[in-house]
């Protein structure tokens, strides 16, 4: 059984930037379900026809597809996994403590209305993926990304009424999870408000003491 790691934050707490940069020290496997669904609906797969209409609607995808990716991925992989954006529902979570060996779960902790700040304001490169901010982290030229010159572009899931969606599906659903992994003694609450730095310092002197 694989070790896993999971990260729980609302949409714009910051959750995918800590668990990259955790992965990268700790060599496991950074899996971040929503760009898994997002790659499949690019390369034109069967499960990507099928998740597309779902994503743009600011819905959650199917859990047997979604399983059935995580599978598929981690088959002939590293010791271990860094989830981001999974689980979400408790389901999922079952299905998680089945699977792998959870060691740690990190809750990212952030007000409704800052997360809906967050989430407005952010752009994408079409070429290299690199991710931008109109308030907070804004390119050096309007549109176009600082790295690779590409054209910057919102998601068509950061439309307004996909975030709004998305924010009410995390209250409705995946604050419960939570409670799940408070229950067995796993969760570690973080304020999603300190800088980036702060926060991998405290995750990373979290990582040794266990
Ligand atoms: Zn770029």
């Amino acid at each position: 059984m694989k070790d896993a790691i999971v990260f729980l934050g609302i949409q714009g707490s910051g959750k995918g930037t800590q668990a990259e940069l955790l992965a990268q020290h700790i060599g496991f496997l950074h899996v971040n379900i929503g760009d898994l669904l997002r790659e499949q609906v690019s390369l034109g797969t069967e499960i990507g026809a099928e998740v597309k209409s779902i994503i743009q609607k600011g819905e959650l995808a199917p859990d047997e597809v979604v399983f059935g990716l995580i599978d598929t991925r981690l088959e002939a992989c590293c010791d271990g996994v860094v989830f981001d954006g999974f689980p979400r529902t408790l389901f999922q979570a079952e299905f998680l403590m089945h699977h792998y060996r959870v060691t740690r779960v990190y809750y990212l902790d952030l007000k409704k209305s800052e997360a809906i700040q967050r989430i407005q304001g952010r752009i994408v490169c079409s070429q290299c993926g690199t991710n931008f901010h109109l308030r907070n982290h804004p390119p050096q030229k309007k549109g176009i990304c600082d790295l690779c010159g590409g054209k910057l572009f919102t998601r068509g899931d950061d439309s307004p009424s996909a975030i709004q969606k998305r924010v009410a599906a995390f209250y409705e659903e995946t604050f419960i999870l939570k409670s799940f992994f408070e229950n067995k003694g796993m969760l570690i609450t973080l304020p999603a408000t300190k800088s980036i730095k702060e926060l991998e310092t405290m995750i990373l002197e979290d990582i040794k003491l266990g």
